[in-house]
């Protein structure tokens, strides 16, 4: 370890506290510090590179340090860093508007900024459940989430989120949400036909018997990404948009993580032609740059919020940094590259390469399952392959796994056990095999040393 890291360790240990993370493990740990990206990679302050197998978080979209990206924050930052908008407009904001109208689904016709996914929920959440009440419909005052679903950290969107061990502690602070449970095929005791017919079932149910306090359903579309990256079968999504719109409640479709490209087309609504009256994005829609939400809705939704000041329709919410000038230069500059580089298209190879992998991955011992929608993939270890058992979590194999992948020049991160594969949508060819190549050898060759 040279000097320089030495001190940004040490500094780090004093003064930070890191997300999602158990800091005693951490104070113990040597961490990497990252100190520069270079396209598709992460420099750390020793110099050692590393793919960047997780797009950062699942925000990266053209890689790193992409001139055109860097250049329109920079040119940004020769007109104005940020101006708000309570009570003003800003150019670059109404720019990005207009395209995000032209490019997400039929009928989503207002944008609402803010600069997170979990605060894109929050605000769904409080506009569908305003929406309600301004129409009259005051009893419908609930939502239905899925169970594993994850939908950020604030308080309404921990409320709507389902995995027990992010979320129960919080139970008592959360507001009441009727959960029904998430089509997972690897983990449901039936073919795949019957795992989306029984949840969609056990949704019907929710709605017939409490449908009339209901007023939203909350999902993740395709893929619910926190909880293990659990694929759904398709017709799902379609299945959930039929009933609430039988039942009469609006249909929130959470594409924070799915949104801009991930899932193989640009949002994952597409795959079913699914028009939601409410859909969430962040992430990548800075191509992974810098902190920007947006919260997309109706006609119909904003016309009533519309009256006098009397009468109270007012959306009174509203972040200081909402819609910041910076961010959508960078979110302006991204959406140019996916039209560009024919970024969609592109996919359809990369995604034939990652089938190829993943059907080697499978033989592998210890590989429960494989699965992935588009270039949001996942391998899911497990201790007794024909049964599906997992490992006691304590021995924190997936974290070790990731770990020696580090060695080889893949940054990745798990969940659990499972091993999340999410580059960049923007990778070349090269370095997604490479990347799978890394993967493969660690799972054939270090995995069987890790569970010794
Ligand atoms: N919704 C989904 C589906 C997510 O995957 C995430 C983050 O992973 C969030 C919301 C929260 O986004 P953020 O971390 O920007 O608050």
């Amino acid at each position: 370890m040279n000097d320089r890291t030495r001190k940004f360790v040490e500094a780090d240990k004093q003064c930070l506290w890191h997300p999602f993370t158990q800091m005693a493990g951490w104070l113990e740990g040597v961490p990497v510090v990252i100190e520069s990206g270079d396209g598709f990679f992460l420099v750390d302050t020793e110099g050692k590179r590393y793919i960047d197998g997780f797009s950062s978080l699942w925000c990266n979209v053209h890689g790193h340090r992409v001139k055109r990206i860097d250049d329109a924050i920079s040119d940004q930052l020769t007109r104005i860093g940020h101006s708000t908008l309570l009570g003003l407009g800003q150019s670059r904001s109404i720019e990005l508007a207009e395209k995000l109208v032209e490019i997400t689904p039929e009928g989503l016709d207002k944008v609402f900024y803010s600069d997170s996914g979990a605060t894109s929920v929050e605000i769904a959440i409080k506009m569908a459940y305003q929406y309600q009440q301004n129409i009259g419909n005051k009893k419908r005052t609930k939502f239905v989430a899925l169970a594993n679903s994850y939908h950020g950290d604030t308080i309404g969107s921990v409320s709507v989120g389902g995995i027990g061990l992010f979320h129960s502690i919080f139970r008592s602070l959360l507001f009441e949400t009727y959960f029904v449970p998430s089509p997972h095929p690897y983990r449901f005791d039936g073919d795949k036909y019957e795992c989306c017919n029984y949840c969609l079932a056990k949704l019907e149910e929710i709605l017939k018997q409490h449908g009339d306090l209901i007023a939203g359903v909350v999902v993740e579309p395709l893929v619910q990404g926190a909880s293990g990256i659990i694929v759904h079968p398709s017709t799902f999504l379609k299945g959930v948009e039929l009933l609430a719109r039988k039942y009469g409640v609006l249909l929130i479709v959470d594409e924070v993580a799915t949104g801009f490209g991930r899932t193989g087309k640009m949002f994952a609504c597409e795959h079913e032609s699914v028009e939601p009256d409410l859909m969430c994005l962040a992430k990548g829609i800075t191509g992974g740059y810098l902190p920007l939400a947006a919260t997309m809705t109706s006609q119909k939704i904003f016309d009533a919020f519309l009256g006098e000041p009397s009468e109270h329709k007012t959306f009174y919410h509203g972040h200081t940094y909402t819609g910041n000038a910076l961010g959508c230069a960078a979110g302006l500059a991204s959406l140019e590259l996916f039209q560009e580089n024919n970024i969609i298209a592109s996919l359809d190879e990369k995604v034939k390469l990652i089938d190829e992998y993943f059907a080697k991955f499978k033989e592998l011992p210890y590989v429960g399952d494989v699965r992935h929608k588009g270039m949001m993939c996942a391998v899911e270890i497990v201790r007794d392959k024909t049964t599906g058992e997992s490992f006691d979590a304590s021995k924190l194999i997936g974290a070790k796994l990731c770990r020696a992948m580090w060695d080889k020049g893949a940054m990745l991160r798990p969940l659990g056990d499972v091993i999340v594969i999410m580059p960049p949508i923007a990778i070349d060819m090269e370095l997604l095999r490479q990347l799978l190549d890394i993967v493969h050898d660690a799972l054939k060759n270090d995995l069987p040393e890790i569970i010794k």
